[in-house]
């Protein structure tokens, strides 16, 4: 049975190893939900230490065939796999919608931003071109390639369960690497059907490999000895314990975490367009995205004048079932995701925070079983609460208000955080001294969410990414490979005679 079909089907959710589904040696297993009605959909099959070594064996089976294989012939299946992506769109965004809630549309979206990693990576023969020196030394060249790691692995949140696996496999594949996915168990199914249609496009058996599972599948992962690397995006805590556990097993680590990111609007600023911004960015997807706005700061005079716009807004947000055409905001993930903001909306109200929209207690008719939850606005946040400081993830914006420019600059940077970032302003000026000054990963001038496009890479500073290379990108080609120097010279061009001291141009 496809993916597609078991999908449908009551059928529990497992993995995909070696090129085929199979429901692994475990017998542990966990409900997936729909989010907008509550009900449990199907059950997850969690992986046991085995069922992670049997992924592991197959990727590293594969691998070295795959590595062999010339660059240009990955990238024709990874062609042909963008062709079945392609086709299969609406397919893999209804998963999303049912597992995440995130409405159909936004869910296309993710699905497309995936797409185009992919596109990216087609173009590998181009990335992996090394570099050549002739004549480094009279008779002798030097150059350097970049080879595959072997079996690297990837570990991704519920947020975004198509398009951050594809911030990671298919620039891995195309390097020569093989691949094991550890999806959310929140909403594991898109990891499944992208398995089936690797397959489909041609990917040998092995080289793509799913394991489901919870702490059990990471843990046996790290401590793989065949597993050379590891790509993480999630919470902040759960980074930094895969950082240092993966490189404590001397494995490379990208492990990008958690986010608090800020809009700042200036008084200059097109206030509508502020508006449409802070709305879209803070409650999209219910602000379970890590480049959500989750802050506003408001400079100068601009809060008395854009605050009750936004509660306007707030209060009119179309909330429901994420697959009904008009809706704009989707349930939260689980029943604990939606226990935890609404604890962090009490606890605002006793920090002293200024309660403008109060979300807490939404019911949708029809849905009275949903994990939905409003959208919630605060003012007068200051810089010390824990509705600051704290990621909410949920459809909570916190309005701070600065005085100028110089004092909100000071306050994104103070943050632990430094995912994403953005200024609305009409002054040239006062926008590139913004981008240059701030301590973030991704800077949007008058553009709220600015997840960078697949060929500029995706990675944020401070508490928002734990070590040195980017998601995507040139910088997930260099994170994918390592880098080999070769230097070579021919009989003719061989001196007499045994060199004592370290060899320099001649
Ligand atoms: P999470 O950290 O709970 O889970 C992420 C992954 O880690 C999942 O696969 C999960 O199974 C696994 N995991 C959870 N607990 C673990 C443990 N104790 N040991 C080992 N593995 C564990 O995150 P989530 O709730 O799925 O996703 C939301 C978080 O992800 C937010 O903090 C959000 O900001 C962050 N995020 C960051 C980015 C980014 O690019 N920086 C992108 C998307 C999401």
């Amino acid at each position: 049975m496809g993916a597609a079909a078991a999908f449908t089907s009551a059928a529990d959710v497992g993995h995909w190893i070696a090129g085929a589904a199979t429901r692994g040696r475990g017998t542990r297993s966990q409900p997936i939900y729909n989010p907008a009605t509550g009900a449990v959909a199907r059950q997850l099959r969690l992986a046991e230490e085995a069922d992670v070594a049997a992924a592991v064996a197959a990727a590293s089976a594969a691998q070295p065939a795959w590595g062999e294989t010339p660059p240009i012939r990955r990238a024709r299946v990874l062609n042909a796999f963008l062709a079945l992506l392609n086709q299969h769109k609406d397919a893999l965004a209804a998963m999303i919608t049912a597992e995440h809630g995130k409405v159909f549309s936004d869910a296309q979206g993710e699905v497309m931003r995936g797409i185009d990693i992919v596109e990216f990576a087609c173009g590998i023969p181009q990335l992996l071109k090394g570099d050549y020196t002739d004549q480094v030394s009279s008779g002798i060249d030097n150059w350097t390639l970049r080879q595959p790691l072997g079996v690297v692995a990837g570990i991704t949140p519920f947020n975004f369960p198509c398009m951050v696996p594809m911030w990671m496999f298919p620039v891995a594949l195309a390097c020569g690497n093989a691949f094991v996915l550890k999806p959310s168990e929140r909403d594991p199914s898109a990891s499944l059907l992208m398995a089936e249609l690797l397959q489909r496009a041609g990917l040998p058996d092995g080289v793509f490999n799913v394991v489901q599972g919870d702490r059990i599948a990471v843990d046996a992962l790290l401590a793989h000895p065949e597993v050379k690397a590891v790509s993480f995006v999630g919470s902040t805590p759960i980074a930094q314990h895969i950082f240092e556990t993966g490189a404590r097993h001397g494995k490379r680590v990208q492990a990008l975490g958690g986010a608090k990111n800020h809009l700042v609007v200036m008084p200059d600023a097109d206030l509508e367009q502020a508006v449409d911004a802070l709305i879209g960015a803070a409650y999209g997807s219910a602000g379970e995205r890590c480049m959500a706005i989750s802050v506003a700061v408001l400079v100068g005079d601009v809060a008395e004048r854009i605050v009750p716009r936004l509660a306007e807004r707030a209060r009119r947000l179309r909330i429901g079932n994420g697959m009904e055409g008009d809706v704009e905001m989707g349930p939260v993930v689980t029943a604990q995701a939606r226990d935890r903001i609404e604890g962090y909306i009490a606890l605002g109200v006793e920090e002293g925070a200024k309660l403008v929209v109060d979300g807490r207690g939404c019911t949708v008719p029809g849905h009275e079983g949903g994990f939905f939850t409003g959208g919630t606005l605060f003012d007068h946040v200051r810089p010390q609460m824990r509705i600051y400081r704290e990621e909410i993830f949920g459809p909570v914006l916190a309005c701070v208000r600065v005085k100028d420019l110089a004092e909100a600059v000071a306050l994104v940077n103070a943050h632990e955080f430094g995912n994403g970032v953005a200024c609305f302003t009409s002054d040239g000026g006062a926008a590139r001294a913004f981008a240059r000054s701030i301590q973030a990963g991704m800077v949007g001038i008058n553009v709220p969410i600015p997840v960078p496009m697949a060929w500029h890479g995706f990675g944020g500073w401070k508490k928002s990414l734990f070590g040195d290379m980017h998601a995507y990108g040139e910088e997930g080609v260099r994170f994918y490979t390592r880098q080999k120097s070769v230097m070579q010279r021919w009989p003719d061009s061989i001196g007499k005679g045994a060199e004592f001291a370290l060899p320099t141009a001649r």
